[in-house]
């Protein structure tokens, strides 16, 4: 019973905490599972997207994809996001707004984890549990939906800012 343990976050805004027990896909072999034609500057973002410790908005993504590659510009960004995102590889949230309207992208995992937000540094934690599984089933067959999407947003206060108050 410790798939639901929480890790001591990082106050940078956005951090996430992905060292608990959530696994991502491998985008890459996904891609090339798929005959996703694989370009050095989608090679580039998927790498960036597979390994952020954050959650990264596309400006953000730009913004780490320039330092590799200077010619890369927000519209390659935006059609990569597009696609991995119509192919079901990438999961698009809004973490409640925290920054705005912007919409942070993250490699699926195999289960779905839920995101608690703290409203005053910004941490970011992932969080899994079977619970939320057993949940989903619950309401798909009180439902008769075949659920292909579920999201749980938390906002609140993290451990470490209620502890300095
Ligand atoms: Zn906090
Ligand atoms: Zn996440």
């Amino acid at each position: 019973m410790q798939s639901g343990a929480l890790l001591a976050n990082d106050s940078q805004l956005g951090r996430s905490t992905t060292e608990m027990a959530i696994s991502r896909l491998s985008l890459m072999e996904e891609m090339t599972a798929r005959g996703i034609r694989i370009t050095k500057q989608r090679r580039l973002l998927v790498g960036i997207i597979q390994d952020s410790p954050r959650h990264l908005d596309a400006f953000s993504l730009l913004k780490v994809a320039k330092l590799s590659d200077s010619n890369i510009n927000l519209a390659t960004v935006y059609r990569t996001l597009a696609l991995l995102k119509g192919r079901g590889l990438i999961d698009e949230l809004d973490l409640l707004h925290l920054e705005g309207e912007k919409h942070y992208y993250e490699a699926k995992t195999s289960s779905d984890h839920c995101h608690i937000a703290c409203f005053n540094c910004g941490a970011i934690l992932e969080y899994s549990n079977p619970l939320f599984e057993r949940l989903k089933k619950k309401i798909a067959s009180d439902s008769g939906f075949l659920i292909r999407v579920a999201r749980l947003e938390l906002g609140g206060v993290c451990s470490r800012c209620a502890s300095a108050r």
